[in-house]
């Protein structure tokens, strides 16, 4: 597994490649564009031919972008909905400008309709942001904790929205451990049978895993992210997970809280310190 974190594009979206190569990542999970608007300001050029130069020389495969969180494919209020398509074209364009390879996201919340009627919906829309352009960046629906209306926190929601689409070649998946065990994934005590059940189902699909630890319970659906060995899941889970060889091609990414000064230095060394070491 390829181990890095998310960093923050401020100054200038190349700038996270340089952060990543600071804090010792071989993986880097970026937003392609402030992840509080709708619309971000254009992709300036000269930005964008520095991310390339950096993002090859760190490994433009090991690079992936993270939609904004105010985008809902499932969503019925016509509005909301009109804006997360533009929103999703925009972010997939700019993808493929910086030559990003994958794409997350969230598959959406159903509110105010049906889990059923919320799968069938981000599917279609999918297909229909596919079918008029042809990007090359994969998508990839992440797992989510299963707060409120949200799709996506049963491995089963994943592979409707993806078997069921023309496009199911440029779709793929995130697991997020901390969204999975608050889901009630028990990955903890039974993570042979859950990663067995993920590589059955999506095979080599699964491109990316959130690396998070958590202090909730199994099963009770809040997405709250804590440090590395700060939460419930523990050495011997994380241990398993980064000498998976299974998952040896995956971008094992950080979405916890970075310590002051050293940034994810310290807790990217915790992981790398527990390869080797079953
Ligand atoms: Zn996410």
């Amino acid at each position: 597994m390829f181990l890095g974190a998310h960093e923050s594009i401020a100054g200038g979206i190349y700038k996270s490649v340089l952060r990543a190569k600071e804090d010792g990542c071989e993986a880097l999970q970026i937003f392609v564009k402030n992840a509080n608007r709708w619309i971000g300001a254009p992709l300036a050029n000269e930005f964008k031919e520095k991310f390339i130069i950096e993002a090859k020389n760190f490994g433009t495969n090991q690079i992936c972008g993270h939609s904004t969180y105010l985008i809902n494919l499932a969503s019925i209020d016509e509005e909301i909905y009109n804006k997360s398509i533009e929103c999703y074209k925009n972010e997939l364009t700019i993808c493929d400008a910086l030559q990003i390879p994958f794409y997350i996201i969230h598959p959406g919340s159903f509110r105010n309709s049906t889990l059923r009627s919320g799968i069938t919906k981000v599917g279609q829309s999918i297909e229909m942001v596919y079918e008029r352009n042809d990007y090359k960046v994969m998508t990839l629906l992440e797992t989510t904790a299963g707060q409120g209306c949200s799709i996506g926190c049963r491995l089963e929601h994943l592979s409707e929205i993806i078997y069921t689409n023309p496009f199911e070649k440029k779709l793929g998946i995130c697991l997020d451990t901390c969204h999975m065990y608050a889901s009630g994934y028990d990955i903890v005590n039974n993570y042979e049978a859950i990663i067995e059940e993920v590589l059955i189902n999506f095979k080599e699909k699964c491109k990316v895993i959130h690396i998070n630890d958590t202090k909730i319970k199994c099963g009770a659906r809040k997405d709250r992210h804590e440090r590395i060995m700060e939460g419930v899941l523990g050495k011997d889970f994380f241990t398993k997970l980064v000498n998976d060889e299974r998952l040896s091609d995956t971008l094992g990414i950080l979405e916890t809280e970075k310590d002051p000064v050293v940034s994810y230095k310290r807790q990217l060394s915790i992981l790398k310190s527990l390869r080797n070491f079953q």
